[in-house]
Order: C-alpha cells, then structure tokens, then sequence
C-alpha cells in the first residue's frame, strides 16, 4: 500500500472522507454542474483585458483589503435588481460564495456550534460545516421536496442550530420557498436561540418569482447569499457576495483573510458587472430553455420537480441503481447530467438550445427502450 491521507495526522473529520466534486468528464454535452452555457461576450472580454491591464501594473502592490468600489457595485446591482435599498456596509464579497458560507460559519458556527440545512439540498453546506468544526443537523424535507413549516419549526425548536440555511431556489430540486415559510423560519430561529438564518441565493435571478432581499429590512439575523456563478456566467471568476445587516459585514470580517480578494478577481468583477444588462439577457433565454426542459420531460411521461433554477430535477428512475443506470446511459448518449445521489432522480443543467435538444433527444429514446424491455 502506498502511503496515503489516512497515514497522516489528518483531523478526525476528515478521515476516510473524499473531495466534493462532480465528475469532470470530456463528452460533448456537459449539462451537470449548473454553468451558464454561454461564454461571455466579446465586447465583455474586451473589458475585463482593459480593466485587468489597468490593474496589473499596481500588482506590488496588496489589493483594496475592503473592496470598496467592487462592493459598492455590488449593493447597486442589489438595489436595482431586488425592490430594497443595499448599501456598501451591507455587502461583503469573497472568493465564490462558498467562501461566502466558510467565512459565516466561520463566525457563527465553529466547534460546539451546529447548523441546519433542509436536505436533500446543497452539499458544500454540510460539508462546509465539517470543515469548520460545526456539527451539521439534516433538517426535513417533505417527499415533494418543499419545506413542511410545521416539521421544519419542530427541527429548529429541537435543535437550537446556531445557523439556519434556506436554499431558494433549491439545489438540486429547484424547488423555491416560499416568503411566508422563510418568515416562520427566522421566527422560529429566533425563538430557539437567537440564530442566524442565511439564505442561500444562488439562482435567485432565474426564478419565476422575486429575491426575497426586503426581508433583511429589521431582521439583522438574516443573511442572503449570492453569486456571480450562474446568473453572471462566471462561475470561473469565483465571486460570491453577501448582503445584510452592517453588524454582519463587520463580523465576517473578524475572520477573512487579509487580501483575500485579489486585485485581478475585483477588476473582472466589475468589468462582468458593467455588462450586467447583456448577462441577463442570457438569463430570460435560459428561464425560457429551462421551462421547455420541464413540459418536455413531462410530455415524455417523466416527474419533473416544478423549478424556480437554471436545471431541473426529473425521475423517476428505479431506486438509486434506477437512476445511476439512466445517468450512464445518458452519457453513453455524449450527454453529462448530474447524479447528486437521490435515489430515483437526476439533474440536467439548462444549457443552449443545441444542448437541451440533445438531452432530450436521449431521454427520448430512454423512454423508448424502457416501453420495449
Ligand atoms: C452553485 C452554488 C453556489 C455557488 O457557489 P460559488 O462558490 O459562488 O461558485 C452556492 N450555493 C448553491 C446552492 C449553489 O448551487
């Protein structure tokens, strides 16, 4: 045997355990993490040249350790886009928003310190806490994949997490919840502790409703979470943000790492955020896609979970083997979609119509093939 991880002195925690990651595989259509499929456009490319040339003479230099002109376009973009006044002190960016979450339960959670997430829903959650020493509680979720507030009070009240954290839109169902549920979740949250309630916003923009940002207005315990990834186009960038109550801002950055956002990430970020009219000019075509995905699969008889994302959750295959034996003959078919290990669905990521054609096209004939065995 070679020498390996566990011959170390690694964390208790972490033996035993692999690295979170999709299978990055070379096939034509690669539907499986959740990317924006368009690239970014020329003249946005021009931009980030001009701004990154700009910055990289000053590169002896350490970056602005607070992101100011990055945060204040930012709020901006909050504000014009959310229905509720965010300014620079309620804005704080880092290095994708999964850096977004490390830093908050960084200052939240920690050792003795738990929190609660409603699963099946984002995995880097869990595995965020572990990496920071905060127990993780799998909170419920009903069949339906919506969030009982009867069970999901009785979670809280139960547990007492330190943080709460409300995906919506959901990933991987895509499932949105609704205002009324955060309400009772932050009231619940209240009562048991106080904790903080993040609200994981990732795909907000492509949902059929609104972000749920007014809600910070009075409520200094909740926290929205947002990213450049998807919406944006730019999960290559890695800029996530967050928007809340100013206390909030100061605190994470009790724990950030001085300079953590480099000189060369903000100017990009500020390029992409010029160009903000063209992305989301891709983000109607891909809500658009993303419907076609579901009345299509459902025409071919499959369950597709009502998505408020940019990629749909559809089955129901047969268990977990069901739905692993579909996966691969879907990729057998130059198709990648996602298995996020929920017995009897998988995960297609809205891609160009191209793509989307040649998904269906192989759950077509997947479908075919089942009437005939
Ligand atoms: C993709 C995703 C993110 C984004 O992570 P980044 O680090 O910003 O790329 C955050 N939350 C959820 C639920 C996601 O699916």
């Amino acid at each position: 045997m070679s020498f390996g991880i566990d011959d170390l002195p690694v964390r208790d925690e972490l033996r035993g355990k692999s690295p979170y990651g999709a299978p990055q595989l070379d096939v034509p259509v690669r539907l499986n993490t959740n990317e924006n499929p368009y690239p970014l456009p020329d003249a946005l490319v021009e931009r980030i040249a001009e701004r990154v040339r700009e910055a990289a003479r000053d590169l002896n230099r350490y970056p602005d350790r607070d992101a100011v002109a990055l945060r204040t376009a930012l709020a901006g973009y909050l504000t014009d886009t959310g229905a509720h006044e965010v300014s620079l002190a309620n804005v704080w960016a880092a290095n994708g928003s999964n850096e977004v979450i490390q830093q908050l339960l960084q200052t939240f959670g920690g050792p003795g310190r738990t929190a609660l997430g409603f699963e099946p829903s984002y995995s880097m959650h869990s595995l965020i806490a572990r990496s920071t020493g905060t127990g993780w509680i799998s909170g419920p979720r009903d069949d339906d994949f919506t969030i009982d507030v009867a069970a999901a009070e009785a979670a809280i009240a139960a547990h007492r997490p330190d943080v709460v954290f409300i995906t919506t839109p959901n990933n991987p169902t895509g499932t949105a919840v609704p205002r009324e549920t955060v309400l009772a979740l932050y009231e619940a949250a209240q009562a048991a502790k106080p904790s903080m309630v993040v609200l994981d916003e990732a795909y907000v923009e492509f949902s059929h409703g609104a972000s749920l940002l007014p809600l910070l207005e009075g409520r200094p315990h909740l926290v929205v979470s947002r990213t450049m990834s998807k919406a944006f186009g730019a999960a290559g960038l890695r800029l996530g943000y967050l928007a809340a109550h100013p206390a909030v801002v100061d605190a994470v950055q009790l724990v950030r790492l001085p300079y953590h956002l480099s000189a060369v990430t903000q100017a990009t970020a500020l390029a992409a955020l010029e160009h903000t009219d063209t992305l989301l000019g891709y983000v109607e075509q891909l809500k658009s896609e993303r419907d076609r995905l579901v009345t299509e699969l459902r025409t071919l008889g499959y369950d597709v979970v009502e998505s408020d994302a940019n990629f749909v959750q559809f089955g129901r295959f047969d268990g977990a083997a069901g739905s692993h034996a579909a996966w691969q003959r879907i990729l057998d078919r130059g198709v990648l979609v996602r298995d996020n290990g929920i017995p009897g669905w998988l995960r297609v990521s809205a891609g160009t119509p191209q793509e989307n054609d040649a998904f269906l096209d192989a759950v077509r004939e997947l479908k075919k093939e089942e009437h005939s065995a």
